[in-house]
């Protein structure tokens, strides 16, 4: 029985499964990290793969389940193997460094859609070790992920993934292949680390400035960024008659140099 409070919808669809782990490139890395695993509907076709395999899971009975079914029919190994491991856990309370070592890790999963944008941003934030990500989404957060400037979904979420990722949307996927159905459709999409992905801005101001300028996206960012103390000359510059959503993502890095040099 699925779990709601865990956000648990199973996944039926055997080939939509593989089109999901074939969704990471194998580039980079020698370890993958599913999160969520449930039934192992996808562990079993990334067990096909030659990375290593750990999977995640918060709910006790999935990871009983797991221990159980994967390594005799699945792998002929048992858990103890250097291919899979199995870990009870949440997700957003590992430390993944301590976990893996400071190994590169791709992650990959159907998240569970309560809790995907802390995902993401946590995998952000480990990005030093996570060249890749992939994986499902509610489509509606898939795409605030995934789309450009100008988009009626671009927002904080994109700009602060695509700083770092090249993001890619695979394709979307119906409720009617869950148990149970969500409510709405889902999207697959896959970030690769960009090669240069140091920022030549201060990190912290480059969130602050790009989280306060979302919180109010109508409006011209000389307005919304107030609280940053803009000098006279500084809001001449036309950058700042504009609105968030129409900023690129090196717009928004230009526009952070430019308040971090505008000492008054
Ligand atoms: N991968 C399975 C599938 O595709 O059928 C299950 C996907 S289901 C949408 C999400 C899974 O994430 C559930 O198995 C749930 O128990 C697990 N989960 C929920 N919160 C979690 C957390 N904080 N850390 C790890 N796993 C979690």
């Amino acid at each position: 029985k699925a779990k709601k409070h865990l956000g648990q919808h199973f996944l039926t669809d055997e080939s939509i499964a593989k089109n999901i782990a074939d969704a990471l490139t194998e580039n980079g890395y020698n370890h993958v990290l599913e999160i969520g695993p449930g039934m192992g509907v996808l562990t079993k076709y990334l067990l096909q793969k030659k990375p290593k395999t750990t999977v995640l899971e918060l709910d006790r009975e999935s990871v009983a389940y797991l221990k159980d079914v994967f390594p005799i029919e699945h792998l002929n190994l048992n858990t103890t193997s250097d291919k899979f491991n199995i870990i009870e856990g949440d997700f957003l309370k590992k430390d993944l460094q301590t976990l893996f070592n400071k190994e590169q890790v791709a992650i990959i999963g159907n998240f569970p859609y309560n809790i995907s944008t802390q995902i993401v941003f946590k995998a952000i934030e480990n990005r030093d070790f996570v060249p890749e990500f992939a994986g499902m989404f509610q489509k509606e957060v898939a795409k605030r992920i995934a789309e450009k400037e100008g988009s009626k979904v671009y927002g904080i979420l994109s700009v602060l993934t695509q700083a770092f990722y090249d993001v890619e949307y695979l394709f979307t996927v119906p409720p009617t292949v869950f148990n149970p159905p969500p409510k709405v459709d889902s999207g697959v999409i896959r970030l690769i680390r960009k090669e240069d992905y140091s920022l030549p801005v201060d990190e912290k101001l480059f969130f602050r400035v790009v989280k306060t300028a979302f919180n109010q996206r109508r409006k011209m960012l000389r307005s919304s960024l107030k609280t940053f103390k803009l000098s006279d000359s500084l809001k001449e510059d036309p950058i700042f008659a504009r609105r968030p959503e129409q900023l690129s993502v090196q717009e928004f890095i230009s526009l952070t140099q430019k308040i971090a040099n505008n000492a008054i």
